[in-house]
């Protein structure tokens, strides 16, 4: 089983959906960078008031604070037997430590799995998401309706939408994704552990593919 995974891809691709669904398979623990920040920022602790103005604007949290987080965390006894990158890394900076992080824990990225999207799909996608505020499940205003206008179908949590899921945040987030995120394609196809999914072709799609590739 490949258990030491990346999940990479522009927002709205589908990586915090395809996330929930492996991590509830798998049982390996979930990194996401994205939902450190927000969980600070819930807080109010000193990392959560430095991301927040980087956040608001869809710009990228500095590379000194981002790796140092991730470092933390990989480096617990719960990554051991893998764990699910989410959003990270979005540098190459970010790559390369990552890259020496893991050789030195000996829990080396053994699988990278980028989820393709064009961007019309995204902007389509983007500014109808919906987030259940307390378990985090996504929705979507027209494509992924909760049975209940403004309620989780899960835990009933009240559904809302992302601060930075707005129309000026998204093209700082969709230019600084194309700029700094994709050229990493190229970094991790050179290592062989990279797979490209279409994730035009929907959540069950991608899912699928992904567990044939990760294994039992
Ligand atoms: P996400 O939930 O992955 O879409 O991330 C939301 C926001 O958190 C991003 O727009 C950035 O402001 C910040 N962020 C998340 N991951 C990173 C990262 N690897 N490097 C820098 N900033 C990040």
């Amino acid at each position: 089983m490949k258990s030491n995974i990346i999940l990479m891809g522009p927002p709205g691709a589908g990586k915090g959906t395809l996330a929930k669904r492996l991590i509830a398979k798998y049982k390996i623990p979930h990194i996401s960078t994205g939902d450190m920040f927000r969980e600070a920022i819930k807080a109010n602790t000193k990392l959560g008031l430095l991301a927040k103005d980087y956040m608001t604007r869809g710009d990228l949290v500095p590379d000194d604070v981002t790796i140092g987080i991730v470092n933390e965390r990989l480096a617990k006894d719960d990554c051991s037997h893998g764990y699910l990158l989410d959003g990270f890394p979005r540098t190459l900076a970010q790559a390369e430590a990552l890259k020496k992080l893991t050789e030195n824990l000996k829990r080396d990225v053994n699988l990278v799995i980028n989820i393709d999207c064009d961007q019309e799909e995204l902007v389509k996608r983007i500014s109808g998401r919906r987030v259940c505020k307390n378990c985090g499940a996504p929705y979507h205003v027209l494509f992924v309706k909760p049975k209940v206008e403004g309620v989780c179908d899960i835990c009933g949590g009240p559904l809302f939408q992302r601060s930075d899921d707005n129309e000026e945040s998204l093209k700082v987030r969709l230019s600084n994704y194309y700029n700094m995120t994709k050229p990493l394609i190229s970094f991790y196809e050179k290592s062989g552990n990279l797979v490209n999914l279409d994730g035009i072709k929907g959540s069950d799609y991608v899912y699928s593919e992904a567990i044939k590739l990760i294994g039992e």
